[in-house]
Formats: C-alpha cells, sequence, structure tokens
C-alpha cells in the first residue's frame, strides 16, 4: 500500500504552516521522498527517523524542489556517514547537481568534498513514459511536463495495484496526462487562480481550473491539488477544480494522508 502523506504544499518557500514541495510515500519498509524543497528535512525529521528513509525522487531542480538535497546531504555525511541511498532526477540534470557540489563542498573534510554525490546513488529518469524504476517495493516511472527546466511528472504503482500520480511543476501536456491516467490518486499542481499565458504555457504550471480539467481528460479517481502560490486560495481552488473534475478534490495540507 502507497500512503501518500503531505510535508508541505507551498509552491517557493516555506510558511509557518510547512516546508515548500515536499512529500512522502510510505513504501514497504520505510519512506520515499518527493521533492526536496526548503524545509523538508526539518519537517521529515520532526515525524520520523533517518532510518526510514528508502530514496529521494526529485521532480526537478528548482529550489522550491530540491534546495534542500544540499542539507540532506550535509546530514548524510556529518557527524556520521549514512549508508546510502537512491536520489533519482530528470535525466541531464546531473551537471546541475555537480554544480550544487562545487559551490557547496567541503574540500577540508572528506566525507563532504561533494556531498550529493557521497550521499547518494544518484540515478537519472529519462522521462519517456516506460522506463521502470523500483525504490523499497514501488515501481514508478516518469513522464515530461512542460516546464522551464526538465520536469518529470511520477507514476508510482504499489504492491497491490494501486496508483500515485504527480504532475510536477508542469503546463498542460499529454505526458503528464498519461502519468495519471486512471490513477488513484493524482497530485496536481495549482499554482494559480488565474495567470497570463507565459506563465501557464511558456514558462510552464496550471491553474486550479486547468488541474481539474488534466484530472478528468485522464480519467484520475481522486485529485489532490498542490502548489499554491498563495495557500489563503486553496478553497477556491478545490471549487475551480470542481467545475470539471467530477471525482473527490481534496487540497495538500501539511500532515494529511491519503490512502490510494
Ligand atoms: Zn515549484
Amino acid at each position: 500500500m502507497l500512503e501518500l502523506e503531505i510535508l508541505g504544499s507551498n509552491a517557493t518557500a516555506p510558511t509557518r504552516e510547512g516546508p515548500a514541495s515536499c512529500y512522502l510515500l510510505h513504501t514497504r519498509t520505510g519512506v520515499v521522498l518527493v521533492d526536496a524543497g526548503p524545509g523538508s528535512l526539518l519537517a521529515y525529521c520532526s515525524r520520523y527517523g533517518l532510518d526510514r528513509l528508502r530514496g529521494i525522487v526529485v521532480t526537478h531542480l528548482h529550489a522550491d524542489h530540491s534546495l534542500d538535497l544540499m542539507a540532506w546531504a550535509y546530514r548524510w555525511t556529518f557527524p556520521e556517514v549514512l549508508p546510502r541511498v537512491p536520489l533519482f532526477v530528470p535525466a541531464g540534470e546531473t551537471d546541475r547537481l555537480a554544480a550544487f557540489d562545487a559551490v557547496f563542498g567541503i574540500p577540508t573534510l572528506a566525507a563532504m568534498n561533494r556531498p550529493i554525490a557521497q550521499s547518494f546513488e544518484v540515478v537519472e529518469m529519462p522521462r519517456d513514459g516506460w522506463t521502470v524504476h523500483e525504490v523499497d517495493g514501488a515501481a514508478f516511472r516518469s513522464f515530461a511536463a512542460h516546464h522551464s527546466v526538465p520536469s518529470a511528472a511520477l507514476r508510482f504503482e504499489g504492491p497491490d495495484g494501486r496508483t500515485v500520480a504527480f504532475s510536477s511543476d508542469t503546463g498542460d501536456c499529454e505526458p503528464v496526462a498519461e502519468a495519471a491516467r486512471e490513477a488513484d490518486l493524482f497530485v496536481c499542481e495549482a499554482t494559480y487562480l488565474e495567470a497570463d499565458e507565459q506563465a501557464l504555457h511558456g514558462h510552464g504550471h496550471l491553474t486550479a481550473r486547468m488541474a481539474g480539467a488534466l484530472a478528468a481528460r485522464a480519467r484520475a479517481r481522486r485529485l489532490v491539488l498542490t502548489h499554491f502560490a498563495d495557500p489563503a486560495d486553496r478553497d477556491r481552488g478545490r471549487e475551480h477544480a470542481g467545475e470539471s473534475f467530477g471525482g473527490p478534490v481534496a487540497v495538500a495540507v501539511p500532515g494529511t494522508v491519503f490512502t490510494p
């Protein structure tokens, strides 16, 4: 059973309520972190021990989804070196990780010379929709979302066949609908209530209405809206998404657990 726990659902930055983008999937023996936005390590450590982490999957390397990777890597290498876990990133983004390591690596401490490379087994996700990765009994594939950097929508399948899909940050596009096809839970970004063409179709984001329409097109079973530019818009976002999506619509609030 793949349970989804919301750690953080803000676009861009943490608030008093919780971190920027980060989620946990409860897997066979532990948990998998999906996105490592600012505040994710603190939120995680207030709930679970580090020995329960089985892997990290990062949808894209914008700071609101990945800035805490360095905090995780520092913790993974100091004061003691912890067992490496897999870190999945979109294919083509390892240079950006290496640049992150170059900025914050500590050459005078052997374990922290390249903290991310030393902490994690980095695995590239080709975003082709069919390459299957596996972490702690959960199989997943990645799909090419539409965003200003390589962005991976994700589709996880648990041992019981239940599916949890994540849109990542994206404009409206077919690969994300494919990732969410008849998914039991579809965690979809709904950054705005209203936005201009460039934000939606150039840079690549969704309004709550677009998220609802996308979920309806994908025939997802349940929709969870997330990545709010303004968390105060959540309830109106739920109403907007419900105009076209007939299934249950929830909003991602830190601490909430969803069972697919
Ligand atoms: Zn984002």
